[in-house]
């Protein structure tokens, strides 16, 4: 199916599999309740977008960085926020890949950048 697509439109299939990412979108998936550790609380989780600060290391120099815009749970109830750990480890990972192309062609990093700039 992907070669038959990549062949129909005359896009290579690297091309396609960026544009097809590119163009993904689905609702976040919703926790269905507060895990607050130690008391008990049976509040709702409602999805927000709250800013995760990444250190990142030049030399013996560590810079942090914002990325904008990443979703994460809040309880409707008691307030405790959640983040998705796998989320996280990820945006952490691709923002280090990034960040090293930057310096690699010599261009500024930034002070903040928005999660859906690193997709
Ligand atoms: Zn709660």
């Amino acid at each position: 199916m992907l070669r038959l697509k990549s062949a129909l439109y005359n896009i290579s299939v690297e091309d396609l599999i960026r544009e097809a990412v590119k163009s993904y979108q689905k609702e976040i998936p919703l926790l269905e309740s507060c895990l607050l550790p130690g008391d008990f609380c049976d509040g709702g989780m409602e999805v927000i977008e709250l800013p995760y600060s990444v250190p990142f290391k030049i030399g013996s120099h560590v810079q942090e960085i914002v990325v904008t815009d990443v979703p994460a749970y809040r309880c409707t109830k008691c307030g405790d926020i959640q983040r998705d750990v796998e989320l996280v480890a990820t945006i952490e990972e691709v923002f280090n890949q990034e960040m090293e192309e930057r310096l690699g062609s010599h261009e500024p990093l930034p002070s903040s950048i928005s999660l859906h700039d690193l997709m």
